[in-house]
């Protein structure tokens, strides 16, 4: 179908803009975050409402187009990368951003899609509420684009990830049809959980339009600690400690390795350390509180004392918020230093050990001058496993790629791990996906996705 054709109907729906208009803007919307895929998308489509998200569907289903839902494009697996040129069109919710209602009552927010999470987060503050859900990218982030990853970040040991909070969705089909799912209920046992199968599904089963979510009450006051420590095996106890004894008062716990300080203070985003001297692992930890009961720090110095190098207490709020700006400028920080092969997985905590020795003992072997940058969610086994371009190195770094990919998947197969724990497969990882899940499982997501997309219209070529 020739494009200005398909520039005319889709106008006639909602704003529209092909490449031939304005190439410059089309090459923002289809840039992935880590600038890793460069084909761009034939035009965005900026809908309003589900009706003209419904409209536009109905339109590609007749004419055999390609879609590829959006959301704040802060995925890092290029879920909304354009996989051929100037042929998919990029559906962008941004201007669907309505925060419907919040239900203090039967503690829930309805919002559409666009909305993004930091706007639930702070409208919810005013109302003594909190959102489940709080990562890095949320001034970016959309609610809608959350769902489609089933995002984690950095409250799962608190409230799940987003999946355990979605209350119902709204979700417009591969035919234009739209299907509400799920109700304002906690307790809804009827028939197959669809809404489920849509959370993760990465644009590919149908558009999601709005979204019925969970909230909480929100904390009275907060504290950090920010310990260190030279050994995996410290760490874990310390770890075993405070999750033992306190998991219903900790919101977070974040694992961060020495070179986190060193790339924020070589960009400028860390004015100095928070600590006398270097060690090889921190734990940054945060406390939330319902009632004025102040946690007995003291004693947890005491009973951890010879399991850390220096332990750090946040003396108030703007020190506990310094801590966390810093951990929220990690995955900014490596950005901003070049080239990277990055890895969200997943690894059993008695295994993180053997795995953080091994890979890194194998990997060096491949590129011995290679910067390891590894932090994560601890609380939930996630690690964030960042390989960083060394310094005078000869050949193109992303040519290691797949013998490092190699390397790092035998172990994760070898450690009963996750080769995605939080970012989804999109492009990126569709290799590692087929090494480490059942040809049984994958045939029968692919019978979904006929099921669901029988014309293979919504965001074609991610996943599988
Ligand atoms: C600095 C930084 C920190 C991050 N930290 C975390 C973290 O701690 N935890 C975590 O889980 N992720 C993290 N991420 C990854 C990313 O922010 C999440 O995956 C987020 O959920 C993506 O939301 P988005 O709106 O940007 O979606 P996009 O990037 O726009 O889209 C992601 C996927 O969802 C699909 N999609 C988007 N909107 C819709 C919709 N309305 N309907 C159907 N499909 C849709 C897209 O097609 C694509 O496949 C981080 C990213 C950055 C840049």
């Amino acid at each position: 179908m020739k494009i200005d054709l398909i520039k005319s109907k889709i106008n006639s729906i909602c704003k529209f803009i092909t490449y031939k208009e304005n190439k410059e803007l089309i090459k923002i919307y289809s840039a992935d975050w880590r600038k890793r895929f460069s084909n761009i998308c034939l035009g965005v489509a900026f809908p309003k409402s589900t009706s003209e998200v419904s409209k536009i569907v109905k339109f590609a289903s007749k004419n055999d187009l390609k879609l590829i839902p959006q959301g704040g494009n802060t995925g890092l697996v290029g879920g909304t990368s354009p996989t051929k040129n100037k042929s998919e069109i990029i559906i962008n919710l941004e201007k669907m951003d309505k925060l419907i209602n919040i239900d203090e009552n039967n503690k829930s927010i309805e919002l559409q899609s666009g909305v993004i999470v930091e706007k639930a987060v702070l409208e919810l503050e005013k109302k003594n509420f909190t959102f489940p859900l709080n990562m890095s990218s949320i001034g970016s982030s959309q609610v809608g684009g959350t769902i489609a990853t089933n995002a984690g970040g950095m409250n799962v040991i608190k409230y799940g990830s987003i999946r355990n909070n979605i209350l119902s969705l709204e979700v417009v089909l591969a035919n234009g049809e739209v299907l509400n799912l799920g109700s304002n209920l906690i307790k809804d046992n009827t028939g197959y959980n669809l809404k489920d199968l849509f959370c993760g599904s990465e644009g590919t089963l149908g558009i999601i339009t709005k979204a019925r979510i969970k909230i909480y009450p929100k904390p009275i006051d907060h504290s950090s600690i920010f310990i260190s420590m030279n050994s995996i095996k410290s760490l874990l106890i310390v770890f075993r400690y405070l999750n033992q004894n306190f998991l219903d008062k900790i919101e977070r716990i974040e694992f961060i390795s020495d070179l986190s300080f060193e790339l924020c203070l070589k960009h400028n985003l860390l004015d100095k350390r928070f600590f006398e001297k270097k060690s090889n692992y921190y734990l940054l930890v945060k406390f939330i509180y319902f009632e004025n009961s102040e946690i007995n720090f003291e004693k947890i110095y005491t009973n951890l004392k010879g399991n850390f190098e220096e332990f750090l207490i946040s003396q108030n709020e703007q020190q506990s918020i310094d801590f966390w700006k810093f951990r929220e400028s990690l995955t900014e920080a490596q950005k901003i230093d070049g080239k990277l092969i990055g890895f969200d997985l997943s690894i059993p905590i008695n295994q993180l050990e053997n795995f953080l020795l091994q890979s890194q003992y194998k990997i060096n072997e491949l590129l011995p001058q290679i910067k390891f940058h590894i932090f994560g969610h601890l609380g939930d086994s996630n690690i964030h496993f960042n390989l960083i371009e060394p310094e005078n190195i000869k050949k193109d770094f992303y040519s290691y790629e797949k013998k490092i990919k190699h390397i790092i998947n035998n172990l994760i197969i070898k450690f009963e791990g996750s080769v995605s724990a939080e970012h989804g497969i999109g492009i990126l990882k569709k290799d590692d996906f087929k090494k480490t899940k059942s040809l049984k499982e994958i045939k029968l997501m692919k019978n979904i996705k006929k099921l669901f997309d029988p014309k293979n219209i919504l965001n074609p070529n991610k996943i599988f």
